[in-house]
């Protein structure tokens, strides 16, 4: 069964990713206006309308802005948890449907799953996504403030990831923003810095991966070449050199294909501890 996706947006602009597989389509987040949304599915040669659902992650507006909007003009259904639903203020009348997730549980829609994960970010239930359409597996993280336990166990068996690395900590440190808003990036319930990520491909990435995608990129307080540098050097050190890292442009990425593959099983038995 194949497996792909695309980014549509990436970073404080508007967030937005679109899943393929298992005769499903889905959209992970809806942080772009909805004409916008249309029109970056359009020229990926899809058909708005021929979405089975929008998957919201949480409330801040680079993530669900143009969700409702996109719903009710496209007849899609949002997906999201109650928390995200009230925090955003949808209204349900507006809706033509959206169902109820809570963090843990899954969804099929033909033969594509979708796993909500829950994940430390200060919104009211915030939520990373693992797509799966047979043996092959695509996790989704964006806005988290460290590496929660539950993310990297959900994300062991994929073949491909999507992370956010927000920020290098000495452009955050030095860089125009107010200390308030410093301290709430750097907190537990704030952003994925470049060396966190590096931390997760060094010591906690599933031997099942094969292409990590960097995303969420802040344009004041990182550089995408020290976001690749971090990820690739951090990977050369746990001698995964066949694991390809892209970065994701804040308008998005072209299709990725994710592939299974058969990963050595006894190779990396004795687990760094992550925590
Ligand atoms: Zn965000
Ligand atoms: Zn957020």
């Amino acid at each position: 069964m194949t497996l792909r996706f695309r980014v549509l947006g990436s970073g404080s602009g508007g967030n937005a990713t679109l899943v393929e597989g298992g005769g499903a389509r889905v959209l992970l987040d809806a942080g772009l206006g909805p004409r916008s949304l249309a029109e970056r599915l359009q020229s990926a040669g899809v058909d708005p309308a021929s979405l089975d659902a929008v998957f919201v992650s949480h409330e801040h507006g680079d993530h669900a802005r143009g969700a409702a909007a996109f719903s009710a003009k496209w007849g899609v259904p949002l997906a999201l948890t109650r928390g995200t639903f009230r925090a955003a203020g949808f209204a349900e009348a507006k809706l033509p449907a959206w169902d109820e997730v809570a963090p843990g549980e899954t969804r099929t829609i033909r033969r594509l799953t979708l796993r909500a994960v829950a994940v430390p970010h200060d919104a009211a239930s915030p939520l990373a996504f693992v797509a799966s359409a047979g043996a092959v597996s695509f996790g989704h993280a964006t806005d988290l403030g460290h590496l929660s336990r539950g993310l990297v166990e959900a994300f062991r068996g994929c073949a491909a990831v999507l992370l956010e690395s927000n920020y290098d900590p000495a452009m955050l440190r030095d860089g125009p923003y107010p200390w308030s808003l410093k301290e709430r990036i750097l907190g537990p319930l704030g952003h994925l810095s470049n060396g966190d990520v590096g931390r997760l491909l060094e010591k906690g990435l599933g031997e099942a991966c094969r292409h990590v995608v960097l995303a969420h990129l802040s344009r004041k307080n990182n550089h995408p070449e020290l976001a690749l540098q971090a990820a690739e050097e951090a990977l050369e050190r746990a001698g995964r050199r066949e694991v390809r890292v892209t970065l994701a442009a804040p308008e998005g990425t072209g299709w990725v294909a994710v592939h299974a593959s058969r990963a050595p099983s006894s190779r990396h038995a004795g687990q760094l501890r992550l925590f």
